[in-house]
């Protein structure tokens, strides 16, 4: 991304924010461009707003942690940090627990317990495993009977996700996503905003774009 595209991003949320301050995911993403724009301070500002509206949104913690260790706030970092690894893991939300962790170990602070597993056994067993972080369904997950999208990352979601999660981000979370960041699926820009929120919410981060 050039910084005139980088700016176009932050001019962009910034509107969003100012036209719906209820908005979390677009308080969010104007975080995140600050954030990727060096802008720390007002990043910090972004997250905690985030933060007000929608409090178990764990990967906010992450990234405002983030902020404040580059702004050298490690005090205020470890406090944030330890919060949102308890969040997270609270949620089931592995990768931003996990990234929490690694900057908790970075400042020399301790990881908090974790919680009891939860007990999944009702008796079914599908033998299928979602690898979806934050996946309910445990041992009843179900496979997809066909792959959801044309691409690889359809292969992708029917080997590792579990029919439950794909259809609560067909039918709940990406209508969501493109109602608040009114996003323009026919745009290069709406559809890779879809694809990031998508992969986010499937765990998918670890494997670049096909
Ligand atoms: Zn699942």
């Amino acid at each position: 991304m050039t910084p005139a595209e980088r700016a176009e991003q932050i001019t962009r949320y910034r509107n969003m924010v100012q036209g719906d301050p209820e908005d979390d995911l677009a308080q969010f993403r104007l975080g995140q461009a600050l954030m990727e724009d060096g802008q720390y301070a007002e990043a910090v500002a972004s997250f905690e707003r985030t933060l007000v509206l929608s409090p178990g949104f764990s990967r906010v913690f992450q990234y405002l942690g983030d902020c404040l260790i580059k702004e050298g706030r490690k005090e205020k970092a470890v406090e944030v940090l330890t919060r949102g690894w308890t969040v997270a893991d609270e949620r089931g939300d592995r990768l931003p627990r996990d990234a929490m962790g690694k900057l908790l170990t970075s400042l020399d602070a301790p990881i908090p317990a974790p919680a009891a597993p939860k007990v999944e056994d009702d008796g079914t067993d599908t033998g299928f495993k979602c690898h979806r972080p934050g996946c309910m369904e445990g041992k009843r997950a179900k496979p997809l009977a066909v792959t959801p999208l044309p691409d690889a990352i359809g292969v992708r979601i029917l080997r590792d996700v579990c029919s439950a999660c794909w259809t609560m981000w067909l039918k709940d979370l990406s209508i969501k996503v493109i109602n608040e960041l009114r996003l323009d699926l026919s745009s290069d820009f709406g559809q890779g905003e879809y694809d990031r929120h998508m992969r986010e919410f499937l765990g998918f981060e670890d494997e670049p774009k096909a």
